[in-house]
């Protein structure tokens, strides 16, 4: 059988990297991503959460969902900048139109996030791995921002791949790498494995992808139910979902409930003007948090 090629593409930092290029093309100064800055939501009423911080804000121990508030304690220089999410939208439209010239199969996972099945493209752009490095580096230079390419023979081994060092590198994660690159990693690093399960499996010495991939597959079902063998496969690297031309706009959905989630509704509807996008929003929202509170028990 022919070896799919898949690359999985996502945007560093991507709130702050499209706010700081933006504000870089219109004459600002200063680039966002070198100071201890985040993108967080509703200052005038305090209750904001952090969307997306800068790796200068890293080492306050500042994490992505804790709030504003709690954010400006641990460093009071904070640069805090409001979300624009018409402008995330352009940014995310402007990364697709820049993959459609390398394959007319990509999907959109999130604002922020592609898959781009490379496996006819081959034959155009030659070698994968180059043509990985020459994306990234017009991404960088055309658009002003940076991204991680996953490049490997499934979806979730791409985007494993995306995950491995950040910002700005090409990595592959064949099948033949997983257990080089993928098993030393922690259980909750894996693709599907949520805060809820990875404490499950933790409590049972299940603490590395490694250890998740060796474990026995009926053991595993009997404490997470399907879950259990999906994530024993994705251990394994094994993931045979194929890359699906998006037939709705996709909104990343927040982790986070209340404030957060109304104030992108309502940014949404006033500045898209696309009844598609918010019914998008709602759906992947209802989506997240099914999958969230399934993921709980
Ligand atoms: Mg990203």
């Amino acid at each position: 059988m022919l070896q799919r090629i898949i690359m999985h593409i996502d945007v560093n930092s991507a709130y702050l990297s499209w706010e700081a290029a933006h504000r870089l093309q219109h004459g600002d100064p200063l680039d966002l991503r070198t100071v201890p800055s985040v993108v967080g939501g509703n200052e005038q009423t305090r209750h904001g959460i952090v969307l997306t911080k800068s790796i200068p804000a890293k080492p306050f121990g500042i994490q992505t969902g804790e709030t504003l508030h709690s954010a400006r304690t641990k460093c009071p220089g904070l640069l805090v900048v409001p979300p624009n999410y018409s402008l995330y939208m352009q940014c995310s439209q402007a990364l697709g139109d820049l993959l459609r010239e390398y394959s007319s199969l990509i999907e959109q996972y999130s604002v922020d996030e592609y898959f781009l099945d490379f496996t006819d493209s081959k034959k155009l752009f030659g070698d994968p791995i180059q043509a990985a490095h020459n994306i990234k580096n017009r991404i960088r230079e055309e658009l002003g921002f940076t991204v991680n390419i996953g490049v490997s023979s499934n979806k979730l081994l791409a985007k494993m791949g995306s995950e491995l060092q950040k910002p700005d590198r090409v990595h592959t994660l064949f099948p033949e790498e997983v257990e080089k690159k993928m098993w030393s990693l922690p259980v909750e690093e894996l693709f599907m494995v949520g805060r809820a399960t990875a404490r499950k499996l933790q409590d049972r010495s299940v603490r590395t992808i490694g250890h998740l991939a060796n474990a026995d597959p009926d053991w595993l079902k009997l404490i997470l139910k399907s879950l259990g063998l999906l994530v024993w496969n994705y251990a394994n690297g094994r993931d045979l979902s194929l890359v699906r031309i998006n037939r709705h706009p996709v909104v990343k959905a927040f982790k986070k409930k209340g404030d957060e989630m109304l104030a992108i509704k309502k940014e949404t509807s006033t500045t898209a003007n696309n009844s598609n996008v918010i019914k998008a929003i709602i759906k992947s929202n209802k989506k997240h948090s099914k999958m969230m509170s399934k993921l709980a028990k």
